[in-house]
Parts: C-alpha cells; structure tokens; sequence
C-alpha cells in the first residue's frame, strides 16, 4: 500500500489528555500536545492500549506528541502535584522559548494563596494532614 501525496496529513489521530489540575475538573481538558478538545484519550487508556497491543501499532493511531509526552510524563496529580504543575507552568510561562500563553494558571495560584491566607487554621490542618500521610507513607504506620 502506498500513500498519495497529502493522505498521511489526513489521517485521524486521537489525542491524549495530561494529568489535570484537580480544580480545573469542569474545564476542559488539555491534551499532552497542547490543545483543548473533546474526547481526548485518558493516559490510562493508552497505557493499557500500550500493553494490550504495543506501542507501535497504538503509534499509528496516535498523536506522536501526545504519544511520547504521555509516555515520559507517566504521573497523575496523585502521584506528584509538582510534576504536574512544572508542566502547565511550562505551557503557560516556557523558561527557554515561545511566548508566555495565558494567564489562567497565575490566576489560580493567587486564589489558592488567597484561600490559605483566608483560612489559615484549615490551611495548617491540612498541611499537617500531608505530614502524617508522608510519614505513615514512609514508615508504613
Ligand atoms: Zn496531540
């Protein structure tokens, strides 16, 4: 089989969502390469596409963006706040390149200071709480 000029380009792939941000639930989701769509593909999904079938034939399917970003960045929110947020820090203010792309994320930072500052008996409740889950993490108890 041979492909004619332009075919290639016309190819429908699908897209992988990146870890969300848990308060951005309601917004909609932001793929590994970058755009906001419907009907992205759950990392969990490709992975267990990934097993059942192999990377290359998932790769056929798939942004090749989407695909090895979500490869290489394999975590949730869950699993550490702070690689998900470098990478929406990222996208919206690069360090090395491109242009700062918005603002919704400064914003949202501000809000979160805000409410700690708000609340700061919650606010020290709960960081107190994330103690004693890393340590009964770390200690088994
Ligand atoms: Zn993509």
């Amino acid at each position: 089989m041979t492909w004619a000029a332009g075919q290639v380009s016309k190819l429908k792939v699908v897209h992988v969502a990146r870890a969300a941000l848990p308060w951005r639930k309601a917004a909609p989701a932001v793929s590994e390469c970058g755009l906001e769509l419907p009907g992205l593909v759950h990392p969990e999904e490709l992975h267990r596409q990934i097993k059942d079938l192999g990377v290359r034939r998932v790769a056929m399917g798939t942004c090749m963006t989407c695909l090895e970003a979500a490869r290489r960045h394999a975590y949730t929110w869950d699993d550490d706040p702070r690689r998900v947020l470098r990478r929406y820090l990222d996208r919206e203010l690069p360090a090395n390149y491109g242009r700062q792309k918005g603002t919704q994320l400064r914003q949202e930072l501000a809000a979160l200071a805000a409410l700690a500052e708000a609340h700061p008996a919650e606010f020290t409740a709960l960081l107190d709480r994330q103690a004693w889950l890393a340590r009964k993490a770390a200690t088994g108890k």
